[in-house]
């Protein structure tokens, strides 16, 4: 893969045409923003298809009819998102080289356009606005990660990873659990929700039976855990068996020999997660005939073990980035950050341009999800547009 920096991009791409760098496929202006429309209607659609899909699959719970056509209205709103971001940004280039620059610059060619395009977030619905920033501020984190890490300056592992998770989860649990005191939840989209603390007291228990009258559940504990640890357990090996099973559905023989113990991994993440959260809450619960917030410290920490069965870099760092949202919810709340700035959406659009600058110039330390987003919003004309762009800077490079 190619690095892309700053000198060697503006000596290679300065004096080229926009349709020799940004629309290889035809000469035309106008033509190119029709075709990358077109791409990103089918694309965006099929994108969010797949998004929608995931997030009624991890609320466990089944939809009514009027939900259904709530979800259906939004899924159509985000569709639009999609295929702004994604035609626009062909057709912003054409008009800023028109308007504003006659050369192409390192900063302007990507990271201006697809910062401006960040505005298409108003399409969304507020509470989905957060929730984007949400993942697109960790997707920054994990490319700034990504980035030490080809500097040499930091070492990545699994264990390092699981420690980080670990640690996130208790602080992000314990923030949680306070929040959920609060009239204005702030909106978050979590492996699971830990109930709110408990009132009720009473006397220590011993044993495995029953329930503590403290603990933030009904029935006996045991339930509460399995039940829980079951269930997650379903969702995840769902979303593995999705994955792997939907690509080959043509040919069920091959769909069932790609199945394997492997992909137990992200259930016992999910299970073991919940399963020792739970655990670890009703255990101090029944010790001390009381609950508390605080019992999230300990239960998040050790909960975040069941990560190493499925470590990857961006959920290592969520917790952390979901815990920043909360305490920036609560800035809100108390009126430290006023009202009425458009401080989640102006996040956005940095992040956006961020990560599209580097989904471009700097590829190796792109998140994955990034390059595939633009892949199937884009329905690979994005790769079209890079290639040709990596193509010029390796001439230039050789020359
Ligand atoms: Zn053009
Ligand atoms: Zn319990």
């Amino acid at each position: 893969m190619v690095e892309a920096s700053k000198l060697w991009f503006e000596s290679a791409c300065r004096d080229s045409k926009c349709s020799e760098l940004i629309h290889p496929w035809t000469y035309r202006c106008s033509d190119a923003t029709k075709t990358m429309l077109i791409s990103c209607i089918k694309g965006s659609y099929k994108f969010y298809a797949m998004v929608y899909v995931i997030q009624i699959l991890m609320r466990g719970k089944k939809l009514g009819k009027k939900e259904m056509i709530e979800q259906f209205k939004l899924y159509l709103k985000s569709g639009i998102f999609g295929l702004t971001v994604g035609s626009s940004f062909v057709t912003l280039n054409c008009i800023f080289r028109a308007l504003f620059f006659s050369q192409f610059s390192y900063y302007t060619t990507v990271l201006l356009p697809c910062t401006v395009s960040g505005l298409a977030v108003y399409f969304e619905p507020p509470y989905r606005r957060v929730m984007v920033v949400n993942l697109f501020v960790n997707l920054v984190f994990e490319y700034w990660v990504r980035t030490l890490e080809m500097k040499g300056w930091l070492r990545r592992s699994p264990g390092k990873e699981t420690l980080v998770f670990m640690l996130g989860s208790a602080v992000f649990f314990y923030l949680l659990r306070l929040d959920r005191e609060n009239d204005k939840r702030t909106p978050l989209f979590w492996f699971f929700t830990p109930p709110r603390v408990s009132k009720e007291v009473g006397e220590p228990v011993t044993g495995i039976e029953g329930r503590s009258p403290a603990c933030p559940h009904k029935g006996p504990c045991i339930n509460y855990i399995l039940r829980g640890t079951a269930q997650l357990f379903g969702v995840g090996y769902a979303m593995t068996l999705l994955r792997t099973i939907i690509p080959k559905i043509l040919t069920p023989r091959k769909a069932l020999g790609a199945l394997r113990l492997s992909q137990l991994k992200l259930g016992l993440f999910f299970g073991g997660y919940i399963g020792l959260y739970r655990l670890v809450v009703c255990i101090l619960c029944r010790a001390h005939g009381k609950d508390s917030a605080l019992y999230a410290l300990p239960a998040g920490l050790l909960s975040g073990l069941a990560f190493r069965a499925a470590p990857s870099l961006p959920i290592a760092l969520a917790p952390v980035t979901s815990a920043l949202q909360i305490l920036t919810s609560w800035g809100y709340q108390k009126g430290m950050i006023p009202a009425n700035w458009p401080l989640v959406e102006l996040l956005y659009c940095v992040c956006q341009g961020l990560l599209f600058h580097a989904r471009v110039m700097h590829e190796d330390v792109c998140p994955r999800y990034i390059i595939n987003l633009m892949h199937t919003v884009t329905t690979s004309k994005a790769d079209e547009i890079q290639s040709a762009f990596i193509q010029k800077i390796l001439k230039e490079k050789i020359a």
